[in-house]
């Protein structure tokens, strides 16, 4: 049990999905009637040589969201406004605060406050400046002192606010959009900033992308513990973000990514897996028949067993499928915790009787594990790497020519019942993956029984990595 699943920096971790075209945002904040929404309609105009349009205004939950172009640089600008109450109901704001316009910063690169700058500090915007001393993550913030239209007095208007701790005041008027670009300049090293990440990011995340999904899928009897496993494999844990073009959330739902140790294993129909063990809908056989459909999409097949039941026809029948659908496979023998009797033999005792009644996977590995306990859950990731290496495994010509010719000089085929000619084979080659398919070109098909192909096929697995997949051989007659 030393290989029981731990917290440790290398740890497979879930891919959650975000969306790649998210702009930074920067979130406008202030009490009511500072004129927030006219410098946000100013700021979002800038750049544009002061056309009035509007355009692409989303709205998201509570939050209306524009955009703002500024020395070629695009970013959503949110106001936070609405969400206000006045300075007597302060204790109500900052309640209220914390709900809605927490939302909106945590997703901001940058904070505007905007005060008026004709009234002076009021109680709010000092409600306001505390919040934002206390907010935990580092967002840059500038700090707007609206309505400063009358140039005599704003040295002393924009002085009234350096007591807020928030930096230096700008002064500016939403109306007349003066000061309008040195706020927008002074929220632009910000917005640098969150654009050079996210470039960062998408960067890392295309990469991740790119690397080839093993796909995998869970299959066995009712009760094995396949959900549990599918649970152990896929959370809770810590989630890392994958950036992609896929919007919504209902592909999540159904297939999951698990980012281990680099290798990206992508757990075909999870819903189908995890929905049984909440709800009982469904008949058996509609489960299996949609189990079976998973199966058939995954290059790697988990077929789970419990070890301490007896392994029947079903399991059997299984395992065939997996086979005759050309799968991959890992044998998970579930439930080791509570084998009784446990001793050094037992192992040994249990692959036997798997062996023997799993005819049809022979060729996989066996990981004995528990889902309950996570001990040797860890073993499963690599055993699924390996039977998907030997699925898209390929031998040389020369060195698959050499494997079968030893073989038939070690065993001829039989004597055809016929009894004249004897199975030759002239040539083999490779013609395919996932599975291995092999061609021999032969003098007669019919000169090679069942049990002589699968002797071919057992030489051929002595010298070569194909553990965990299936191959096929394809006999041919040579015109
Ligand atoms: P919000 O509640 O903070 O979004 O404020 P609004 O943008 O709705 O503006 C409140 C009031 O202040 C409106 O009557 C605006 O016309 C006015 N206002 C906005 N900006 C300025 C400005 O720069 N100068 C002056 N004098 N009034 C402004
Ligand atoms: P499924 O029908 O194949 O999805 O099986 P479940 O995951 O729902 O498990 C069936 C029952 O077996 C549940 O009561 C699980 O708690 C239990 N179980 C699953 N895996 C293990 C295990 O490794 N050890 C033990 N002791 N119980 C397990």
């Amino acid at each position: 049990s030393q290989d029981t699943d731990s917290v440790q920096s290398n740890a497979p971790k879930m891919l959650k999905r975000v969306a790649r075209q998210a702009r930074p945002t920067v979130a406008i904040i202030g009490r009511p009637n500072v004129g927030k929404s006219t410098l946000v309609n100013r700021l979002c105009d800038a750049g544009r040589g002061g056309a009035i349009a509007v355009d692409e205004v989303g709205v998201t939950r509570d939050r209306v969201y524009q955009r703002a172009e500024w020395c070629g640089r695009v970013f959503d600008v949110v106001d936070t406004g609405g969400l206000l109450f006045d300075d007597e109901e302060s204790d109500q704001f900052l309640a209220e605060i914390r709900e809605q316009a927490s939302l909106a910063l945590r997703e901001s690169c940058a904070v505007v406050v905007v005060v008026d700058g004709r009234t002076g500090i009021v109680r709010t915007d000092e409600d306001i400046a505390a919040f934002l001393r206390k907010w935990p993550s580092q967002i840059e913030t500038v700090l707007a002192v609206n309505k400063c239209e009358s140039p005599e007095r704003e040295p002393e208007m924009v002085a009234d606010f350096w007591p807020l701790g928030l930096g230096e005041p700008l002064p500016c008027s939403a109306i007349h959009g003066y000061g309008v670009a040195e706020v927008l300049d002074a929220v632009l090293p910000a917005v640098d900033n969150a654009i050079e990440l996210r470039r960062q990011q998408i960067e890392q995340l295309d990469a991740q992308e790119a690397i080839p999904r093993i796909n995998v899928a869970l299959l066995g009897r009712p009760n094995v513990g396949k959900s549990s496993l599918m649970n152990r494999f896929l959370g809770p844990g810590e989630q890392r973000s994958i950036v992609s073009d896929v919007a919504g959330t209902t592909r999540d739902a159904v297939d999951a990514e698990l980012d281990v140790d680099g290798a990206i294993f992508r757990f075909v129909d999870t819903a189908g897996v995890r929905r049984k063990a909440r709800v009982k809908d469904g008949t058996e056989t509609q489960m299996v028949g949609r189990a079976l459909k998973a199966a058939k999409l995954a290059d790697v097949v988990l077929l789970v067993v419990d070890a301490t039941a007896e392994i029947t026809d079903q399991d059997a029948m299984l395992a065939q499928r997996i086979a005759d659908d050309g799968r991959a496979c890992v044998v998970l023998a579930n439930k080791w915790d509570i084998y009784e009797g446990k001793d050094e033999g037992s192992t040994r005792e249990v692959l036997k009787v798997l062996r023997e009644t799993l005819t049809a996977v022979s060729w996989a590995e066996v990981v004995f594990c528990s889902a309950e306990t996570g001990q040797r859950c860890l073993k499963v990731y690599d055993a699924v790497k390996r039977a998907r290496e030997s699925h898209h495994h390929r031998v040389s010509t020369a060195t698959l020519n050499e494997v079968i010719r030893d073989a038939m000089l070690w065993q001829p085929p039989p004597a055809t019942a016929a009894g004249k000619n004897a199975g030759k084979v002239y040539f083999v080659s490779q013609t395919g993956i996932a599975p291995p398919t092999f061609v021999c070109m032969c003098n007669d098909p019919k000169a090679f029984p069942k049990n002589y192909r699968r002797f071919l096929e057992r030489k051929l697995r002595e010298s070569m990595p194909f553990t965990g997949t299936p191959v096929r051989f394809v006999f041919r007659a040579r015109r």
